[in-house]
């Protein structure tokens, strides 16, 4: 993590507020804003409409809600991009960006309706892509095909990494590299802006389920896309006004709570993870361990490896289930990064809508666990997987 980074999430979106007179930011409810004559309302409008963040009036929520764009500006400042666009969950987000590549087509007249995708993504974002449901078509690639799978109505190139579940890590600029002028969509949920930054590595976009470590305490779904470039901003916020897939003010102003202490629940996390690591892997019951601390791509674009953790029991989905069953500290729960460790099963949870040959071609196997680390003291997790182990 850079040395600013401390500061910096503690200020983050928040540089209005001295100015206001408050020290917290203010929650803003109103879904209708009065405006102060039509004149004012006209022009406000039509900014919103081109796609614009901010107007002099915000109009209405789905336009424009300074709660939600506070942790917008917030969440933008630590990813190193000009503009977020929040959603009402991850998979908002990810459906939103879908539909902008389209509108970024309308706009220069070049038809797109292709994406390029990286195996393994989450289990939601890989059914949306594979289901045709928006449309589209996808080539599923590895790295070394993104380049021979381009075509002319190609609009996005989609990576996770590390990768939901499995913890496999794709090279950001070689990707970049690959795609030439189409942009890269980064889903950086594993690694928040404060492990990993993929603007800086060439990414077109960056995108959350903010629902996981942005929001960190368990109690809020929500998505952003956070970019640098301004033509698939509009996109993004003119998608967002025509699907009224909005993030609530409440939710936004929980997520601005929870960006302060991110650098130290990310951190807290990782250093857990990273001796729970070494005890899985002197777990005789546990045949293999997930967990980019010694990936070289990992090490040269990450600030640390994180806090999830994919192991596989031997025994299959009968040893899963017996450790799943048996926690009692840990939380048999999907969804990562609350301050609490989660266990799940990808094959029976997250990634059980796949079909049998993505799950295969994910690595994602029956005996396959998923530990998100929370900040507990890594000694008492240890202890609960321990007996859960061998219980
Ligand atoms: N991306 C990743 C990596 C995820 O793990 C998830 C959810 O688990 C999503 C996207 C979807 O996010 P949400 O559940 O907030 O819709």
């Amino acid at each position: 993590m850079p040395d600013s980074f401390r500061t910096r999430a503690v200020h983050a979106g928040r540089h209005d507020l001295t100015e206001l007179g408050v020290h917290a930011p203010p929650l803003d409810y109103s879904s209708t804003y009065p405006i102060s004559s039509l004149e004012e309302g006209v022009v406000s409008i039509d900014s919103f409409i081109e796609g614009k963040a901010e107007a002099k009036n915000p109009i209405y929520s789905r336009l424009f809600n300074p709660t939600v764009g506070r942790w917008e500006q917030g969440v933008c400042e630590l990813e190193g991009g000009s503009s977020g666009v929040a959603f009402g969950s991850g998979m908002a987000a990810t459906t939103a960006a879908l539909m902008a590549m389209r509108v970024v087509g309308m706009g220069d007249g070049r038809a797109r309706n292709h994406v390029v995708a990286v195996r393994p993504l989450y289990g939601g974002t890989d059914h949306l892509l594979a289901s045709g449901l928006l449309g589209l078509e996808v080539t599923w690639a590895s790295v070394d095909q993104i380049a021979q799978s381009i075509r002319p109505d190609t609009g996005l190139v989609w990576i996770e990494t590390p990768a939901n579940p499995t913890l496999s890590v794709v090279d950001i600029k070689a990707a970049c590299e690959a795609a030439g002028d189409i942009p890269v969509i980064v889903d950086n949920t594993f690694s928040t802006p404060i492990l990993q930054r993929p603007l800086e590595l060439g990414a077109g976009l960056v995108l959350h389920s903010a629902t996981k470590f942005l929001g960190g305490h368990g109690d809020v779904l929500a998505g952003i896309v956070v970019t640098k470039d301004e033509t698939w901003a509009s996109a993004l916020r003119q998608v967002r006004i025509l699907t009224g897939a909005v993030l609530h003010p409440q939710a936004a102003w929980l997520l601005h709570r929870s960006l302060p202490t991110l650098p130290l629940r990310v951190g807290q996390a990782q250093s857990n993870a990273i001796e729970v690591c070494v005890w899985l892997r002197e777990q005789s019951s546990i045949n293999k361990v997930m967990f980019p601390d010694q990936d070289k791509t990992a090490l040269g674009q990450m600030d640390g490896p994180g806090s999830l953790i994919a192991f596989e029991v031997d025994g299959g989905f009968e040893a899963a289930a017996k450790l799943i069953n048996h926690v009692k500290l840990c939380v048999p729960a999907v969804s990562l990064g609350s301050c609490d460790s989660l266990i799940q099963h990808p094959a029976g949870l997250t990634h059980r809508v796949l079909s049998d040959e993505a799950r295969l071609e994910g690595g994602i196997t029956e005996g396959l666990v998923r530990l998100s680390v929370g900040i507990e003291n890594a000694k008492d997790i240890i202890a609960d997987l321990d007996q859960a182990l061998s219980g």
